[in-house]
């Protein structure tokens, strides 16, 4: 290795929110993540909503209008093709 151009290669640790701790080496000290591979849903298989700012809730919000939207239409829909048939 060529002297002085190199960063300070150490050993550190990543720390979940969950807890985990997963010794690794990096350039930077004490790395710190949200999410990790003992704790996303993808891997635990059980479901977890990781909101961020409210997101899940206003998706959840904007999903519920749109449902009613629909369903008013299938009603409407469906009511104007019943009246066609009578004709
Ligand atoms: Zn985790």
């Amino acid at each position: 290795m060529k002297a002085d151009i190199h960063p300070n290669y150490v050993e550190t640790s990543i720390v979940c929110a969950c807890g985990a701790t997963y010794p690794t080496r990096s350039t930077v000290q004490g790395l710190r993540v949200a999410i990790c591979a003992k704790c996303h849903p993808f891997f635990t298989g059980r479901q977890k909503l990781v909101d961020t700012a409210g997101r899940v809730e206003k998706f959840q919000r904007k999903y519920a209008r749109h449902t009613a939207t629909v369903a008013s239409k299938v009603a409407s829909v469906s009511v104007a093709s019943v009246s066609n048939d009578d004709n």
